[in-house]
């Protein structure tokens, strides 16, 4: 398959495994964070870190949409669903994370909340279009990759007159997260981050250059495919070996400097920046989420009901902050594979197959750590 099997060939997986063998000073520790969810799922689904030197260590990122989304919001889009009238849409990952006294999105369905599975905001649209009589509130999540389908579902609705349409919006900022990784009180030694495929194909290189300049940390940028992410890792093994700190791009059939100029206007003309957002694992950061702009408040969901944030504390034994904040792996929480699971999460990183602890999970990474161990 062009474009895919270039990207899994295991001869040159061998290789890059090779080369990074022979370049890693065998006394010193590499340790790369892979921020993004999507890397977290391709090194543990392809094997790649059974091909990594002993020297190279990874450690998970908060890059995982449904994973940083805290319980308060959560509880949030159940009270707005348990409210006569409304369809509240999301999608299916989205419905399984654990949130207060024992619900999820899933289990207010079961009590008689209409919430309902979507596929895209375009799903949503048409669920409005289709119940003019009834509310429906799309409950947005993810990072600056999904952002741009919101702004033009919320376009649409405006242009077509749909005034049964509002969004429950949760869309987050990367290069936020990233400084609260690194600004962290207790923060975890790093020695480069591989930076997301998807989140740069929208808001290009550039974001990241911060990074290299003003924590004098590597950053390369890597696609999802195996290959790719051998390949920056690679990369940032020479950086840290030349003693560089520099943004380089391996993802360079998707992403370039500048991002998309149409998602970013586009983004810019529906949402604006929130003062203070709540992550999980994080805490309140500044300046790291959106809402929807005063144009377009009126399809604001929070607005629209009344909603008001909340702070609810995660699982006592729970262990998603710490992971999301680097200083711990999935096989350090004692619910891991026994309590929790992706088929009966405790915490949000075992629902997405892009969090740490389904990852682990499905692709036995913590058997494989027994065993090696
Ligand atoms: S195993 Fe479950 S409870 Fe433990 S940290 Fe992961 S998601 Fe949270």
């Amino acid at each position: 398959m062009k474009y895919v099997s270039e990207f899994r060939d295991p001869q040159l997986a061998q290789q890059l495994a090779q080369a990074m063998a022979n370049e890693v000073h065998p006394d010193r520790l590499y340790r790369f964070m892979e921020f993004c969810g999507g890397h977290t799922h391709a090194l543990a689904r392809y094997g790649v870190l059974d091909l990594l030197p002993s020297q190279v260590q990874m450690i998970h990122g908060p890059g995982c949409p449904v994973c940083v989304l805290p319980i308060g919001r959560i509880d949030m889009a159940i009270e707005v669903a348990r409210r006569p009238g409304v369809i509240l849409a999301s999608y299916g990952d989205t419905l399984r994370i654990p949130a207060s006294k024992g619900l999820s999105l899933m289990g207010a369905r079961a009590q008689g909340a209409d919430v309902r599975v979507v596929y895209s905001v375009d799903d949503a649209l048409q669920l409005a279009r289709t119940w003019p009589d009834r509310e429906v509130v799309f409950l947005a999540i993810g990072f600056e990759t999904t952002t741009p389908p919101t702004a033009v579902a919320i376009q649409t609705a405006r242009r077509e007159g749909l005034r049964n349409f509002s969004v429950l919006c949760n869309h987050v900022l990367t290069p936020a997260a990233m400084h609260a990784i690194l600004d962290q009180p207790e923060p975890v030694a790093l020695d480069g981050l591989v930076g997301p495929a998807h989140v740069s194909t929208i808001i290009g290189s550039r974001p990241y250059e911060v990074f290299a300049s003003d924590y004098h940390l590597p950053v390369v940028i890597a696609g999802f495919e195996p290959l790719d992410v051998m390949q920056a890792v690679l990369m940032l093994i020479r950086q840290v070996n030349e003693g560089r700190a520099e943004v380089e791009n391996e993802f360079t059939r998707a992403v370039n400097r500048e991002g998309n100029a149409r998602a970013i206007a586009l983004t810019d003309e529906v949402f604006a920046l929130r003062d203070q957002f709540e992550w999980r694992g994080l805490g309140s950061m500044p300046h790291s989420a959106l809402r929807l702009g005063d144009r377009y408040a009126d399809m604001d969901a929070e607005l629209r009901f009344a909603l008001s944030t909340r702070v609810v504390p995660d699982h006592p034994r729970c262990e998603c902050g710490p992971i999301l904040r680097g200083h711990k792996r999935p096989q350090d929480c004692v619910l891991f594979g026994t309590i929790c699971t992706p088929d009966q999460p405790t915490g949000a990183c075992m629902v997405s197959s892009e969090g740490a602890c389904a990852a682990h999970y499905r692709y036995g990474r913590h058997q494989a750590d027994e065993v090696a161990a």
